[in-house]
């Protein structure tokens, strides 16, 4: 059917081809293009020989013109940006130059603010629409699925939808004293920062980690978890109708927030740079480069996650509340592509959701989050690919 040109070949980006080359009907071929070309050459040779024609590249995102190059070259029916958020907008940029429809999981960030928003992306819509191709915003889980489920729930089971809390527990255990499970530069900016939660028609903002309950979760049982700022709550802020609640939970352990505290403590979690022996270096990017690689810890992970949305609202004049939620087991996801239940659930989504604009199935002009397409097909695409959804009509709701 179509060819995807996927960029990145990271944790994430390693999911997007194992999930590309199993679905070769939609990705009849696929090329790998990351800064680290060796990367994207092992992933080749780790699945070359089935349906899915594999080609590689080596580009650096952050240049438009070499990004307008490669695309003019391979000729690609959608860019999967799987890179880091900071290369959102030349890629972008290059889709446009080129008009090639785009997809991504995370929103743009300026390297020297770690800022969650949709802003500098809304920017394109014009541009996208009057060029005719798509732009699909975070198509993750985290955003993404999240934002597909509360459509989902919006279109079946409401007719307002009033609160969404969105859970993300992590309940695996890689057996390291510290680590992160995506890129750790990019995960601590995101912890560090201040949370916020929206209420009616306003985002408050609160101190980092300074709002915790305990949570008794489908599968995986009691859990600390955290309300942070998390950047779908900005777009589902805007497209679910009569909305006037919606906060963002993720779970983290005693022991992880610890270190934390003791790193950001002496600094290590800064962003500013600092001269070192003659040279800037920036803190966390020090700290990434001496914590293990996220893309290792594979095979030492072991538990299960549990990310979900709890909704309430009205049906037919009644309350009502509704839970939806998947369960994905880190070693399960490692025996079959190779990689923990983070990327996996990342990776999965990603590469569905591209399959929705390369299907038709969510091709419009303009830009996009995930919650403006009709849910149904990549639900179901969903238990078709390794992330199935189980629903409750009777949850425990965070007080
Ligand atoms: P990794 O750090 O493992 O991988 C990033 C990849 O991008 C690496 O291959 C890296 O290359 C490449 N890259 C970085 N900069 C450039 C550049 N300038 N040009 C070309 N390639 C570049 O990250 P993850 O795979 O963990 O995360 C990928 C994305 O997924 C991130 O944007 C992250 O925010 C997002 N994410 C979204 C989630 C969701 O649920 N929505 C959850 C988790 C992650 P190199 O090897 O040379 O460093």
């Amino acid at each position: 059917m179509g060819k995807a040109l996927i960029i990145g070949a990271g944790g994430v980006g390693s999911v997007v081809v194992h999930k590309c080359c199993q679905n070769p009907e939609v990705f009849e071929e696929i090329c790998i293009a990351s800064r680290t070309v060796a990367k994207c050459e092992a992933l080749k040779a780790k699945l070359d020989g089935g349906k899915t024609k594999i080609t590689t590249a080596q580009v650096d995102a952050d240049k438009v013109a070499e990004l307008v190059e490669l695309i003019s070259k391979e000729k690609p029916d959608i860019v999967i940006n799987v890179a880091l958020p900071y290369q959102d907008l030349t890629i972008m940029d290059a889709c446009l130059a080129t008009k090639t429809d785009y997809l991504d999981t995370a929103n743009y960030e300026p390297l020297d603010t770690a800022k969650f928003e949709y802003k500098w992306q809304w920017a394109y819509r014009d541009k996208f629409r009057e060029a005719g191709i798509t732009a699909v915003l975070g198509s993750g889980f985290d955003p993404g699925v999240t934002g597909v489920f509360s459509a989902f729930a919006q279109k079946h089971y409401f007719d307002e939808i009033h609160q969404i809390d969105i859970l993300d527990a992590n309940a695996g255990d890689h057996g390291y004293p510290f680590a992160t499970n995506f890129n750790p530069e990019i995960n601590i900016r995101e912890i560090t920062a201040k949370g916020s939660y929206f209420e009616n028609g306003q985002f408050i903002e609160t101190e980092p980690m300074s709002i915790k309950r305990v949570y008794d979760f489908p599968v995986i049982g009691e859990k600390d978890i955290y309300l942070l700022h998390h950047e779908e709550m900005e777009s589902l802020a805007l497209n679910i109708k009569g909305i006037k609640k919606i906060r963002f939970w993720m779970t983290f352990s005693e022991n992880y927030l610890t270190h934390l505290r003791v790193l950001e403590n002496v600094g290590m979690t800064s962003i500013d740079p600092i001269d070192f022996n003659g040279q800037k270096i920036v803190p966390l990017q020090f700290l990434k480069a001496v914590l293990p690689d996220p893309a290792f810890l594979g095979p030492r992970t072991k538990g299960k996650t549990n990310i979900g949305c709890i909704f309430q609202g009205l049906k037919d004049g009644q309350e009502k509340r509704y839970y939806v939620y998947n369960v994905c087991d880190h070693e399960e996801s490692y025996a079959e592509v190779g990689s923990q239940a983070i990327s996996y659930t990342t990776g999965v989504p990603a590469m569905i959701g591209a399959m929705m604009v390369l299907t038709g199935k969510w091709k419009k002009p303009g830009v996009f989050n995930v919650e403006e397409f009709d849910p149904d097909p990549f639900m179901d695409a969903l238990n078709k690919f390794g992330l199935p959804w189980q629903e409750s009509f009777n949850p425990e709701l965070v007080d």
